[in-house]
């Protein structure tokens, strides 16, 4: 709402790929043991799967799937578990084991937008999605908002009422650059959306040891991952307003 009142409406970009994702109990799952965290894909879609909590109570599951007919916008869309299953039919046994056990999925339709030009005006301005929505294939949605969040907070710390416009414009200048960096790096973080997959360009992934010798197992690929954060807010530069350059606060 506030964006559209401060740059007018504007419909976000269909990707023509949908995300399934859930989470469930890793009880379904019997003696299956699966890797700690492990990403398979076919030359056009791929699927994340790994245990969550700290005892590995709950699996997690999120798919980049082709679906041009899908355009909902929606936090609460299910999915079909049979059309589900179909699409990742070929995959390997471990991914059809999940996919079979899973009680319930929700769908959501991956769809994008450009940086924005600015984030507010006067007193109000955006974080998180409002400002910066992106792609889900380096896994920093939500990471970006948190770091908004922290770095508007140390901007406005002790700031009187006199200068909260020129806070929030700090905040704006702070965030912006890095956002949009990483907004456009997800939009190209899509190997595997189609053609052959280039060996060795894993991106943000790190410590794979087994994707080095990638695995080519009825139709699909795997590799054993570790995926790296960096959510260091409080190591995040705040730009200089006044002198213009970033500086470390
Ligand atoms: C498939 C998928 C996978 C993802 N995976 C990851 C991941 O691995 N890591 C990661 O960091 N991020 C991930 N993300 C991104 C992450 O979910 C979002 O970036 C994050 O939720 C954005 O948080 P937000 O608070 O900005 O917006 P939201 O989470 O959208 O919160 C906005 C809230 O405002 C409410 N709202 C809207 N309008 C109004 C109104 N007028 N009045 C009152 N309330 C209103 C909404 O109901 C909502 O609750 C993923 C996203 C998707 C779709």
């Amino acid at each position: 709402m506030v964006r559209e009142i401060l740059l007018g409406p504007e419909r976000p970009r269909f990707t023509g790929r949908v995300a399934y994702r859930t989470t469930y109990p890793a009880a379904r799952l019997g003696d299956l043991k699966l890797d700690d965290n492990c990403k398979w894909w076919g030359p056009d879609r791929h699927i994340v799967i790994y245990y969550v909590k700290p005892r590995r109570e709950e699996i997690y599951f999120v798919t980049s799937t082709p679906e041009p007919d899908f355009e909902v916008e929606s936090w609460s869309a299910r999915g079909d578990l049979k059309v589900l299953c179909e699409a990742y039919a070929g995959f390997h046994p471990d991914v059809r084991a999940v996919l079979a056990a899973c009680p319930e999925v929700h769908k959501w339709a991956l769809v994008e937008r450009d940086p924005l030009p600015r984030w507010g005006e006067g007193r109000a301005v955006l974080l998180g999605d409002a400002c910066h929505p992106m792609t889900p294939y380096m896994a920093q949605g939500a990471a970006a908002a948190i770091e908004d969040a922290a770095v508007l907070s140390r901007c406005l710390a002790g700031v009187k009422a006199d200068g909260i416009e020129r806070a929030l414009q700090r905040y704006e200048l702070s965030r912006k650059e890095r956002t949009s960096r990483i907004q456009l790096t997800s939009r190209q973080n899509t190997w595997g959306a189609s053609g052959p997959i280039p060996h060795g360009s894993m991106g943000m992934m790190r410590g794979m040891s087994r994707s080095q010798r990638l695995e080519n197992e009825m139709g699909s690929e795997r590799s054993s991952t570790l995926i790296t954060h960096h959510y260091r807010p409080s190591e995040l530069a705040i730009s200089a307003f006044d002198r213009g350059r970033p500086q470390r606060l």
